[in-house]
């Protein structure tokens, strides 16, 4: 093995680098990256430097000193533009193309989009740029900001911006608690209380019908799914994301929601999948996995590098996903799905901290904790161990 590509240089894509690095990989290693910046980390795009807390430059993905060792060859501003698997070849862009012996796919995703009008005050929120427009358009204008989705960005968004002093209205389709799927019915609903104890609108139940908007900027009007109105000078569109794979087409890859790999996040011949777009069979869930976790995209990157360069072990994590909305933390290890009993086992939901598990036939198979780090390792540990080897 001679020669990696990495393509999309994002927190997977690093830790593809890193890992290759770590298990003492001598050959020639080649990130490609769409985006010009230098490499950021995404998750203070929706609070840290969105409330302007921190700096570009504090969101760094891989620090001056972490990175020098690596020593990839890294071309930013250059997209992949298509895989020809059978020829190991990447075309670029630019007109290039790479000759690899394994190439890794981390190229992520793009936010969903609705039918919308061309304008500059309905945005959505993936890239530092995303970040640092939105925020112009939120701080020291006390905006009305109207947020599609309810979702974890959606709400961080809204939090973030009630900070910035916004008058904020999420609407969310999905009746009830929003994220209840996700965190379960008590957290949710105690978060849903912390976005009303700051003064932020949420309907449930409710989707967007259509936007009206001038392509010059100005107000935005939506019309609701109840044919209710809200006028808005910002809109923010959460309503997902669809993972970027266009590239790939016509290269005979699987794609299906994501780059369809094995238990190993293969997707055979030669071709590897990690983060957001690698949709990979999880084999101690015995389930098909695709997560938008921080978290995952640097473990799978690594376990990618170990499985290239020959480990052949099964990637089994127990995911876990934060996120921090005003002075709340919510950290959830393992997964809700299927849940058919949970038990609040420190605190309690009508307290300042509480730490639950979630569980199907018995058997634990995720923990939530609301402002409880401390307490989340020991949670940690058992579901590990519980997974297996
Ligand atoms: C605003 C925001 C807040 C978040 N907050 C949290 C949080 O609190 N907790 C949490 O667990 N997770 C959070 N996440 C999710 C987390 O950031 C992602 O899971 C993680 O960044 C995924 O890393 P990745 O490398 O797979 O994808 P990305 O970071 O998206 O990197 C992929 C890169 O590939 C590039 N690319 C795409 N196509 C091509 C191509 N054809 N050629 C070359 N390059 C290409 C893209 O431009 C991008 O730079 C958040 C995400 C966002 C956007």
């Amino acid at each position: 093995m001679q020669s990696i590509v990495i393509v999309g240089a994002g927190a997977a894509g690093y830790a593809v680098a890193e890992g290759l690095h770590s298990a003492g990989f001598k050959g020639a290693v080649t990130l490609v990256g769409e985006e010009r910046d230098e490499p950021y980390d995404r998750p203070p795009l929706s609070k840290e430097v969105l409330s302007g807390a921190w700096n570009r430059e504090r969101a760094a993905l891989i620090g001056a000193k972490r990175a020098a060792p690596l020593n990839p060859r890294v071309l930013t501003g250059v997209r992949a533009t298509s895989l020809d698997v059978e020829g190991h070849r990447v075309e670029l862009g630019n007109g290039e193309s790479l000759d690899y012996d394994a190439v890794v796919v981390a190229t992520g995703v793009t936010p969903r989009r609705l039918e919308q009008p061309d304008s500059p005050n309905i945005r959505v929120l993936r890239t530092m740029e995303d970040s640092l427009a939105l925020r112009a358009l939120l701080v020291d204008n006390e905006p009305r900001l109207l947020v599609v989705g309810g979702g974890f960005l959606g709400l961080e968004v809204a939090a973030t911006a009630r900070g910035l002093g916004a008058t904020v209205t999420v609407v969310e389709p999905i009746p009830g608690p929003p994220l209840a799927s996700r965190i379960g019915t008590e957290a949710a609903t105690k978060l849903q209380a912390a976005h009303a104890d700051h003064g932020v609108e949420i309907h449930t139940g409710l989707g967007v019908a259509s936007l009206d908007a001038t392509a010059g900027g100005g107000p935005v009007h939506a019309t609701l799914s109840d044919g209710t109105t809200v006028d808005a000078d910002v809109v923010l569109i959460a309503v997902g994301s669809i993972p970027n794979t266009q590239w790939l087409e016509g290269s005979g890859l699987e794609v299906a929601n994501g780059v369809v790999c094995d238990e190993f996040c293969s997707a055979g011949n030669d071709v590897w999948a990690a983060g957001d777009v690698a949709s990979w069979l999880h084999a101690g869930y015995d389930r098909r996995l695709r997560l938008e976790h921080r978290t995952n995209a640097q473990e799978q990157g690594l376990a990618v590098a170990r499985n290239i360069i020959g480990s052949a072990v099964p990637f089994t994590p127990v995911p876990y996903f934060w996120t921090n909305q005003y002075d709340v933390r919510i950290q959830v290890h393992g997964q809700i799905v299927d849940i058919d009993n949970n038990k609040i086992i420190e605190g309690d939901p009508s307290e300042a901290s509480f730490v639950q598990t979630f569980s199907v036939s018995g058997q634990v198979t995720a923990a939530l904790g609301w402002n409880a780090a401390r307490l989340m390792a020991e949670q940690r540990r058992q579901l590990i161990e519980a997974m297996g080897p």
